[in-house]
């Protein structure tokens, strides 16, 4: 029978009424023929919760059980979901990461996955059962421990059962109806998008669009496997939401298919470091251990053999950032004049696989943040995306300005 993943995100199962409401999704699924596995998440909010009363309970805790308690949200929904189906006569069982079981490193609270054995869920599904309903976000290590996949996570366990069961489809389920070329809290004139490419979306999604978890896009896009993203509380049908697949099925696309931002970042400058080989090495090597992630980096014009190095980084890191590198300097490993931190700085960026093949687009990016009046820090380019730092106070107005020099509330 043909297979379809479908996964219900925390808002999705955050009630018996809501659980309800997605079973019967599932339950139409099947009556048109399909075997279903269904990926839950824990209800919404829960798994805060449970990461605080960790954090309380031991401020040092132990990453294993750590991982013991924030994936028992999953466990919750997983068996009701089940049994939900089960009152609408559809036979389903429900399965925790472990029984699968789905394999992963040791890597607790930040596990990969290693491989999803499909025998003991192929047996039930010649058995008769129709619906296997997996806890998601949650795997073992080879030591036989409980694991997690990092925040989001339930993204990646649906990918990786479409991926494993050869799923026609893995249909996301969430709280927006699909992905948007900005966020339309910010510009009332986003547009959902019907399709975005895989490269497009992993870019999207690791500049903060939250709809999908980036390694499940990674997952994905390695795997082909054709992902959806849509509304749980809507009536849909086959073009509903927004489907994300390979850049050959897409006929037609604007150069800029969507402008991302990520609010809370800093800009720190190490003034007049020494200018020779190795220095690089010596201040983001430190950084790197310390745990800090460094986004952009900018290496200033040198003068009489100093530089002036200038890095970006989450505002909530600086302070880590900061002792690293006095660490440094104490060391001797490094030297500088000063280290300025500027915490006031958000990240505005545009993603569009047009932009390999069409010349102009960081102009046309730089014009109309000018014509704003917005100052920018620092630049970054790659192949589909152009970003900016500037001040935290225009971020909105640089989001606004761009979707509007790009025409994005206009389909291609
Ligand atoms: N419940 C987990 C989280 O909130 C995993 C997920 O929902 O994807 O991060
Ligand atoms: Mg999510």
């Amino acid at each position: 029978m043909p297979l379809l993943v479908m996964k219900f995100g925390g808002t999705s199962v955050g009630g018996l009424g809501r659980i309800r409401n997605a079973a019967e999704k599932v339950r139409r699924e099947v009556a048109r023929g399909y075997d279903v596995i269904v990926i839950v998440s824990a209800m919404s909010g829960k798994t805060n919760e449970l990461v605080d009363w960790v954090e309380k309970t031991s401020p040092f805790f132990d990453a294993r059980e750590y991982d013991a308690v924030v994936s028992s949200g999953e466990n919750v929904t997983a068996g009701l979901m089940a049994l939900t189906l089960q009152e609408m006569d559809v036979p389903a069982r429900s399965w925790q990461g472990w029984q699968v079981p789905l394999q992963t490193t040791s890597a607790h609270s930040a596990a990969r996955i290693l491989d999803i054995p499909r025998a003991n869920i192929d047996a039930k599904f010649t058995e008769g059962m129709r619906v296997a309903v997996i806890a998601g976000f949650q795997g073992i290590s080879p030591e036989g421990r409980i694991t997690t996949l990092g925040r989001g996570g339930s993204d990646t366990t649906a990918v990786a059962f479409a991926a494993a069961f050869g799923a026609e489809r893995c249909d996301i389920y969430t709280d927006v109806d699909g992905v948007y070329t900005t966020d339309p809290r910010i510009e009332d004139k986003a547009r959902k998008l019907d399709r975005i490419a895989f490269e497009e979306m992993l870019e999207l999604a690791s500049l903060g669009a939250k709809v999908l978890q980036t390694r499940s896009v990674e997952l994905a896009m390695r795997f082909n496997v054709r992902l959806r993203v849509l509304s749980s509380f809507e009536d849909n049908d086959e073009n509903s939401g927004t489907l994300v697949c390979p850049e050959e099925d897409i006929m037609e696309s604007n150069v800029v298919s969507g402008i991302a931002y990520s609010r809370d970042e800093a800009k720190m400058t190490l003034i007049s470091v020494a200018d020779r080989p190795g220095i690089a090495a010596a201040i983001f090597g430190p950084l790197a251990e310390a745990g800090v992630n460094v986004d952009m980096i900018v290496q200033n014009i040198s003068e009489e053999g100093h530089t002036d190095m200038t890095f970006s980084c989450p505002v909530g890191q600086v302070a880590r950032a900061d002792k690293a590198m006095q660490a440094a300097r104490l060391r001797g490993d490094i030297n500088f004049n000063d280290l300025v931190a500027d915490k006031e700085v958000a990240k505005v960026s545009v993603v569009g696989i047009g932009m390999r093949s069409h010349a102009g687009v960081a102009s046309q990016m730089f014009k109309a943040l000018a014509a704003e009046g917005i100052n920018i820090k620092v630049i970054t380019t790659s192949e589909i995306k152009i970003s900016v730092l500037i001040d935290r106070k225009y971020m909105e107005l640089a989001v606004q300005a761009l979707h509007d020099a790009f025409g994005l509330d206009k389909a291609a």
